[in-house]
């Protein structure tokens, strides 16, 4: 816990992308729903693709997730993500048949961007950010993610110096999949730990 929230400076990129969009729509040669879907796309597929691509270089490559487990953020620099304003800290969380890690901001929505891109609109709400604390049983069971009594879960409170991404579980049934296919099996809730990775890729 502690550490600061809300205190990162937007990043010159950000700022000049919001100026442009702001005159695209005044012109009008878009419209702010066109933004929304673009957004939509970020949080879904652009971004978390980059985490999909640590994890499943994690299942198949023990001395590499050793790695993540180890020092986070240089681990997900080999595969060239990171950078600036993603927190000096990435930490890996992982999930086992015994454990079950949970990602929160308890105070805004820190978030691990350079593998996750941006984060849902729920991730900022208050209820999921208190709740995901008070009662992460019930929270998961409403995302669907029924977790039995013997598993115990941790939740990570995440600050602007560390950010955490879980590292779920490989699927059953997965063993003769390559690194990519893999990859297009991992979701972003399952890197926030809301969800698992199942064998049947996610509709993109
Ligand atoms: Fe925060």
């Amino acid at each position: 816990m502690g550490g600061t929230h809300n205190s990162e400076p937007e990043p010159y990129p950000a700022l000049r992308v919001r100026a442009l969009e702001s005159l695209l729509i005044e012109k009008g040669l878009l419209s702010s729903d066109v933004v929304d879907k673009l957004v939509a796309i970020y949080e879904n597929d652009v971004g978390p693709m980059n985490g999909a691509r640590v994890v499943a270089r994690a299942w198949v490559d023990s001395a590499y997730k050793q790695r993540l487990l180890a020092d986070g953020a240089a681990a997900i620099a080999e595969l060239g993500f990171g950078g600036r304003g993603g927190g000096d800290k990435l930490v890996a969380v992982e999930n086992t048949p015994t454990v079950h890690n949970l990602v929160v901001c308890t105070l805004c929505s820190c978030y691990p961007w350079p593998v996750l891109g941006l984060p849902p609109n729920w991730y900022k709400m208050p209820a999921y950010r208190s709740r995901a604390v008070l009662e992460p049983r019930t929270l998961l069971r409403e995302f669907g993610l029924e977790l039995p009594e013997s598993v115990e879960v941790r939740v990570w409170d995440s600050s602007a110096e560390v950010r955490y991404l879980v590292l779920p579980e490989r699927p059953a049934g997965t063993g003769h999949l390559g690194e990519a296919e893999l990859a297009r099996l991992v979701t972003r809730d399952a890197m926030i730990g809301v969800a698992r990775v199942t064998a049947a890729a996610p509709a993109r």
